[in-house]
């Protein structure tokens, strides 16, 4: 015969009967029912006097120091008048749950601020038992796709964990939230996000946002009447990047070949040529500036990124498409090839290019979905689960008032 101590404002409904180290880092308490209230049903908490048998659970509390908490909790199961059978509600437990609601509180606090690795070290959680408290989390919080007053989207496609594979992502341009996430990137893969919105949604979308060479322009074409494709800046401001500045500047480094001190300056200026001008400091601006001098061709596809930015930023469909014509005179008479061949490959896509100019769709959207999403890659560590990744995604953009 012990003493029982009343924990009652612990462990609500439990006395305490014994606390024991297990070992130098884990502590066990023993807990038994306070008899002097009635264990509540499971289902409908309708208090039962009739106990049909009982289990002991263990359980994790939170941690108290450096001791590891865990509880021994005697449950009964209970005989419901309504219900039948079932195991007692416990209010600072969770249905069939071996962590206290007190430790879960307490993991979905840490689930905001460190990667999923760092918390299973803290706490010796397993990641599965965390991404299984943040995916609950997340379904809680993250709040449903707000359709009513969508008129303009931006549409983006990423890379999965295993190379090769794609998902696409649809953002109301205005709001900011992720309305949908799917895997595949082919016109099949992105139609249930059409469904989705249904015929009287898509009949009010007036732009779509997105990067050229994709199949979302012709679903979008199918599904929406209305709407007007727009290519973004920031995809082809990227893809003049690769293909262009890359190009010649590697180009340039190889005709060097003789001279290695200049070679390695071209070769090293890579980041000074893509970078924003405004972001560069002022030794740097003078370094790009040195670079460009002695280099033609350098200095030819640096104007031409330049010009080719002032499309998106004209002040009407006719300026943009004015600007167009002259932008592309300078690039096929640039007589670089690599030039020639984006100024032709781009010909095909003007239209989404000048549509531009009505729609502005701030491409920093993208901007900000596209590093976010490789940041939620690296926070993943040792999980390759789909939906728990766009769950993060759809949490990380949920939208905000008008
Ligand atoms: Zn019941």
């Amino acid at each position: 015969m012990h003493d029982a101590i009343d924990v009652a404002g612990f462990w609500a409904g439990f006395r305490l009967i014994e606390t024991r180290s297990l070992s130098a880092t884990h502590l066990l308490v023993r807990l038994e029912p306070d008899e002097r209230t009635d264990p509540r049903c499971g289902r409908c908490l309708a208090p039962c006097g009739l106990v049909h048998d009982r289990s002991v659970r263990r359980v994790r509390e939170r941690d108290l120091f450096d001791q590891q908490v865990w509880l021994e909790v005697p449950l009964r199961r209970v005989v419901c008048l309504a219900c039948g059978v079932s195991t007692e509600h416990v209010p600072w437990l969770p249905a069939r749950s071996r962590l206290t609601a007190r430790l879960i509180a307490h993991v979905e606090v840490l689930l905001r601020l460190l990667p999923l690795l760092h918390i299973s070290q803290l706490t010796g959680l397993h990641w599965h038992t965390l991404r299984a408290i943040d995916a609950r989390r997340l379904a809680r919080e993250v709040p449903p796709p707000d359709l009513s007053r969508v008129r303009r989207l931006v549409m983006d496609e990423f890379a999965l964990f295993k190379g090769h594979r794609y998902a696409t992502v649809a953002i109301c341009a205005d709001t900011r939230q992720v309305l949908w996430v799917g895997e595949g990137r082919s016109r099949k893969e992105i139609r249930p996000f059409f469904e989705m919105l249904g015929p009287a949604v898509c009949a009010h979308i007036e732009a779509v946002a997105m990067d050229m060479n994709t199949a979302f322009d012709l679903e979008v074409k199918a599904h929406c009447p209305h709407a007007r494709v727009v290519y973004d800046l920031f995809h082809v401001l990227a893809k003049f990047g690769r293909e262009v500045v890359d190009r010649v500047r590697v180009d340039q480094a190889h005709a060097l070949k003789a001279d290695p001190a200049a070679r390695r300056v071209i070769k090293r200026s890579r980041w000074l040529l893509l970078r924003h001008r405004g972001n560069l400091t002022g030794e740097q601006a003078l370094k790009l500036d040195d670079l460009l001098a002695v280099n033609a061709p350098l200095m030819t596809v640096y104007l031409l990124k330049t010009q080719l930015k002032e499309l998106w930023y004209a002040p009407n469909e006719q300026q943009a498409q004015l600007r167009w014509y002259e932008w592309q005179q300078l690039a096929l008479q640039s007589g670089l090839k690599p030039v020639v061949a984006f100024a032709k490959r781009l010909s095909g896509y003007v239209e989404g290019i000048v549509a531009s100019a009505i729609y502005r769709l701030n491409t920093s959207v993208l901007e900000g979905i596209n590093h976010r999403i490789k940041v939620i890659k690296r926070m993943a560590y040792g999980y390759r689960d789909t939906d728990y990744f766009f769950l993060k995604i759809k949490a990380a953009f949920p939208g905000k008032a008008r």
